[in-house]
């Protein structure tokens, strides 16, 4: 998957010389052709189900593999430590909204969903669901490209982007959240993350969300995909249930049954999120609309994750995305010159990601293709040398 994502473009996934062709099947497909046992091709869609919250058959090829090589690749992006996992916010990530709009003050409109964004005069016009009215010289929308289909707009958006925000939903998950008395789990020596391959089993990945200070012990864990659609049917006592009898047994410990408290979100009932953790391209849709995903419509500029190309997907993509699309608007305004509205992100003082390697195996061992045609070469060399030499007796009596 990362050779295939090496010849991926992050900023132009349609510009790959194999996009039509990975475009046009699923990475169920992708999964059947590439993996040779039962074992990797259940891992391999965990892999999606984990990275994507979609199913392997829902999500293009190509989407795919340029979702995971814009995250770095299958080690970076699965990994904690020097990995997609590794960094948490000390005091939770919803701070960096909170605090912003602490500095923005009350030009922050909470409770107000845009329902209508007219641009055909000079002064653009946004309306809200309770009718407040904003003038504005430029818009940038950073939702979720399929909510923009809520919002009316004069003159109508172009087709193509009518086209793509009708295509691409969004994932599926729900969160759960388990606390106990104690990090139980820590005393016998498990960090706390699961990974569980399992149709039965709710949920499939987890990891120890206790507070950096030893306080409030929890294991966070997600419902993901076709689960979540599952499990959402069921009470929430009952979802609560089944997570730590599923905890019990992974961890074998009858403390994971014994939880102090219980908060779940599933992103799928949120309206105006539409699912987490990103849209997903179906087959087909990335290299026919792609390419529009961050086109500007006259005066109105998008950003929001699904339009970065370093992250996408993550909160790191939405900021990306925010601050090219903010650099748009200034180079519309003639204050930052075109070269400079494309800036690559500084790498991380604190934590700098490290170059990910790979051992002697690892790098050396022939994949199952790769080690049958040396069985076929090496059978044909000998099969030729044993005709050669019956052929030289031959010759010589
Ligand atoms: C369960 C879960 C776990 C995740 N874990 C991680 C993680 O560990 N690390 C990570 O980096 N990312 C994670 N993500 C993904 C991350 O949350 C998103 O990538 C990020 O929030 C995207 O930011 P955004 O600004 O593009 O969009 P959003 O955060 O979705 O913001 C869009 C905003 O637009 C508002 N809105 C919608 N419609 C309208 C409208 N009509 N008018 C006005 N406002 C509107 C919404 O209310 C919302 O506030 C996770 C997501 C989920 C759901």
């Amino acid at each position: 998957m990362d050779d295939m994502g090496r010849e991926i473009p992050a900023d132009a996934p349609w510009d790959a010389p194999h996009a039509e062709e990975w475009d046009k099947i699923t990475m169920k497909e992708l999964i059947d052709k590439i993996c040779w046992t039962k074992t990797a091709k259940q891992f391999a869609s965990l892999f999606v189900n984990i990275n994507v919250t979609s199913e392997p058959h829902e999500v293009s090829a190509l989407w795919f593999l340029w979702y995971v090589k814009q995250c770095g690749g299958t080690t970076r992006i699965f990994s904690i430590t020097n990995g997609g996992q590794e960094r948490k916010f000390v005091g939770g990530s919803g701070q960096i909204s909170e605090r912003m709009m602490t500095l923005l003050g009350d030009r922050v409109k909470l409770r107000s969903p845009v329902t209508y964004i007219d641009q055909s005069n000079d002064n653009i016009i946004v309306e809200t669901l309770n009718h407040e009215l904003y003038q504005c010289r430029y818009v940038i929308s950073a939702i979720p490209p399929a909510l923009i289909a809520k919002i009316h707009f004069k003159p109508s958006l172009p087709a193509e982007r009518i086209q793509l925000i009708q295509r691409i939903p969004m994932g599926a998950i729900i969160k759960c959240m388990m606390y106990y008395k104690e990090a139980f789990w820590r005393k016998k020596d498990f960090c706390g993350c699961m990974i569980i391959e399992d149709e039965e089993a709710p949920i499939s990945i987890t990891l120890d969300d206790t507070k950096p200070d030893g306080s409030l012990p929890a294991i966070m864990g997600f419902i993901l995909a076709r689960k979540a659609d599952r499990l959402a049917k069921l009470h929430k006592d009952a979802r609560m249930k089944k997570v730590c009898e599923l905890y019990a047994k992974v961890l074998g410990s009858q403390e994971a049954l014994h939880p102090v408290h219980y908060e779940e979100k599933n992103w799928c009932e949120e309206q105006y999120s539409g699912g987490c953790y990103t849209a997903y391209f179906p087959p087909g849709i990335m290299t026919l609309y792609g390419r529009v995903i961050r086109q500007p419509v006259g005066r109105i500029y998008f950003a929001g994750t699904e339009t970065a190309t370093h992250w996408s997907g993550y909160m790191e993509g939405a900021v990306e995305a925010g601050e090219r699309a903010a650099r748009e608007v200034l180079n519309a305004l003639g204050k930052v010159a075109k070269k400079d509205i494309w800036i690559e992100e500084p790498e991380s003082k604190d934590v700098p990601s490290v170059e990910i390697t790979h051992t002697f195996w690892e790098r050396s061992l022939p994949s199952v293709p790769g080690f049958l045609k040396i069985i076929g070469f090496s059978t044909s060399v000998t099969a030729l040398g044993i005709v050669l030499y019956k052929f030289k007796l031959l010759t010589r009596s």
